[in-house]
């Protein structure tokens, strides 16, 4: 990675003169706040206090035994406060938005996930807070909706465009450079014109940081395999960031078969950085649809990119029935329902056990719990109301 956040041929900044202007200022903070020792600090103790960290690295027993093969641990971040991943990072924003002296978080969310997750640590740290979010968005995840209003964040419907996440992320980027003197833009994933996928990186690495420490106190050894699903790819960074130098650990993601950007895309710039997306045939980011919304995006963060081009990492695809089983496999197992996004993760790993050894350990990143999805999977089965 060179000074201007390129993964190889991928990342950078591809945005016009005055908003690259307000991501230098950030690049620059984020550069002197990450070697703060007192940031730091701060960083874990909110971690520590607030999301009820560090959470476990439980070893699935059962659902290793069934498999058979190798042993498979569940890192917990189903367990955070919130139930999700999201908010490591959302808290390391925030505090780095005090550090530069904002008065104004904003945000866009398509789903509404990293639209709670900010709302809940601005709610924290007593920091106004915009959520812009397309008007179909907002129709369809109405309970997001109330729940960051409960948290006192006000959303801003977009009727532009499409009225989707694209279009949200528009009207926020229009409010930064508009407002950047006292404004902070908190952007949710590992995606997005540097330094946002390195600073998303550093923040969620405290996954793989825990994660390495507790499976050397518990097996003595690293594991073969650490397995993540990939949305924009922020959990998976964290998840595999301590063990890029470790060659001999696989590093695995695990995308939506119905949104397979690593699998099946192609290098092009969108939303202000290059990657490898699916595009349609005038060249658009292409509308993908995942059963876990969080998956549903036709880009992936810059690093992953780069680490699919170079081979260190592997990059696979799994249906949206495969995970759908894995969600029950996993619930029924060990009596722990997963998002529907970390079931694509589970379902990879039951296979990847079957084919390793006894001695063999997978690692696999449980971003969030499934008490989300419960309603859309009953709906599945029984079929919707409407
Ligand atoms: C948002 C989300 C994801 C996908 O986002 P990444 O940036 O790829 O991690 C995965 N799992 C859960 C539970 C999520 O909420």
């Amino acid at each position: 990675m060179t000074d201007k956040g390129l993964f190889g041929q991928f990342g950078g900044s591809y945005v016009p003169e005055d908003l690259e202007k307000v991501l230098q200022v950030l690049a620059d903070e984020f550069e002197k706040a990450k070697q703060d020792p007192t940031f730091i600090q701060e960083f874990k103790e909110v971690l520590a206090e607030f999301v009820g960290r560090e959470n476990p690295l439980t070893y699935a027993r059962n659902l290793s035994e069934n498999q058979g093969g190798a042993k498979i641990y569940l890192k917990r971040e189903d367990l955070n406060h919130t139930g999700a991943h999201k908010i490591n990072n959302a808290i390391g924003q925030i505090l780095l938005a005090k550090r530069m002296g904002a008065k104004r978080v904003i945000a866009e969310t398509g789903a509404g996930q990293h639209g709670v997750a900010t709302a809940t640590a601005c709610a924290m740290f007593g920091i106004e807070c915009i959520i812009y979010m397309g008007k179909h968005d907002m129709k369809r995840q109405a309970l997001n909706v109330f729940r960051m209003e409960l948290l006192g964040a006000k959303v801003v419907s977009v009727d532009a465009g499409q009225g989707r996440l694209k279009d949200a992320v528009d009207a926020a980027l229009g409010d930064l450079v508009e407002n950047y003197q006292n404004t902070f833009y908190l952007l949710g994933s590992a995606v997005g014109p540097h330094p946002f996928p390195s600073m998303v990186k550093f923040f969620q690495s405290v996954i793989s940081e825990e994660s390495k420490r507790q499976i050397v106190e518990k097996e003595g050894k690293l594991p073969t395999a650490v397995i993540a699903c990939t949305g924009g790819g922020s959990n998976a960074i964290g998840a595999f960031a301590h063990y890029m130098e470790d060659e001999a650990v696989r590093l695995i993601g695990v995308e939506p078969a119905e949104a397979p950007s690593l699998t099946e895309g192609v290098p092009a710039v969108i939303h202000g950085f290059k990657c490898l997306t699916l595009l349609d045939e005038e060249g658009n980011p292409k509308p993908t649809y995942s059963i876990a919304a969080g998956l549903d995006y036709p880009g992936i963060g810059p690093e992953h990119s780069h680490l699919k081009e170079t081979g260190r990492g592997e990059y696979v695809t799994v249906t949206g029935q495969q995970a759908l089983e894995a969600f029950k496999v996993l619930s029924e197992t060990e009596g722990i329902i997963p998002a529907l996004e970390s079931a694509h993760a589970v379902a990879h790993a039951m296979n990847v056990a079957k084919e390793l050894k006894q001695e063999d350990i997978i690692i696999v990143n449980l971003s969030g719990r499934g008490d989300k999805d419960v309603q859309q999977v009953f709906e599945m089965e029984h079929g919707s109301k409407e």
